[in-house]
């Protein structure tokens, strides 16, 4: 029979380091890492159609429509580096939209799901003092992973700036949306046998060393 491709979808509560972890983890496995977050800041900087839909919902820190998610996701699947295997970070989400990647994915893809865990004080630490870049999509945080010039980006040069939903009661939101919509998550893990739970509140290069053990074990 053939063998499907992995996949790795991570998740976690915000400010729990997924972004940064997965793009660890892309460079280890050479796969591209798919972050919904990321694709819909990027559509919103070139003020595409669909990035000024998706604004309001994401400057509230509300779920933007499925139906935005799904066309955003299937559009970036369809590209050729995502033909042999990825990783997703920031989706899907809810039940709603695994059950829609796994109908996209059908029997090609197998997936695992990798969940960074994070206490809510924990969280709120983190989010203040995050900073992102608009121009590359890079992210760092002022005490845990500052960047080389105070305030600039160590990859492009560009001006650092506060997302706009790390705000502090926008972030209570999205981690109250969080823990609703991650049991489904942690429920198809664990019914298929496929979830690898790691301690995130440990130091960024221990976390990724977690994580390269435990995909180690599976490859
Ligand atoms: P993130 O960078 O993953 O924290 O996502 C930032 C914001 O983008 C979220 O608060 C949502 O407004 C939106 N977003 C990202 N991924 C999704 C998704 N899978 N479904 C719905 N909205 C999303």
């Amino acid at each position: 029979m053939k063998q499907a491709y992995l996949i790795y979808i991570f998740f976690g509560p915000p400010g729990s380091g997924k972004g940064t972890q997965s793009n660890f983890l892309g460079k280890k496995l050479g796969l591209p890492v798919i972050s919904t977050g990321e694709l819909l800041r990027y559509e919103e900087s070139i003020k595409s159609p669909l990035g000024l839909k998706a604004r309001r919902y994401v400057k509230h820190g509300q779920l933007v429509p499925d139906k935005l998610i799904h066309q955003i996701i299937a559009g970036r699947l369809r590209k050729r580096d995502a033909a042999k295997g990825f990783i997703l970070d920031g989706y899907p989400r809810d039940a709603k939209q695994l059950d829609d990647l796994l109908k996209l994915i059908q029997d090609k893809y197998t997936p695992w799901l990798i969940e960074v865990k994070v206490s809510d004080r924990e969280v709120v630490n983190r989010i203040s003092g995050r900073r992102v870049c608009n121009n590359c999509g890079a992210s760092y945080h002022l005490v845990y992973n500052p960047p080389k010039k105070g305030g600039l980006c160590d990859v492009c040069g560009h001006k650092l700036s506060i997302r706009e939903d790390d705000k502090p009661a926008v972030v209570r939101k999205r981690l109250a949306d969080y823990k609703d919509s991650a049991d489904p998550l942690l429920a198809y893990g664990k019914k298929q046998k496929r979830l690898i739970s790691i301690n995130g509140e440990q130091s960024i290069a221990k976390v990724r060393q977690d994580i390269f053990k435990a995909i180690d074990k599976i490859k």
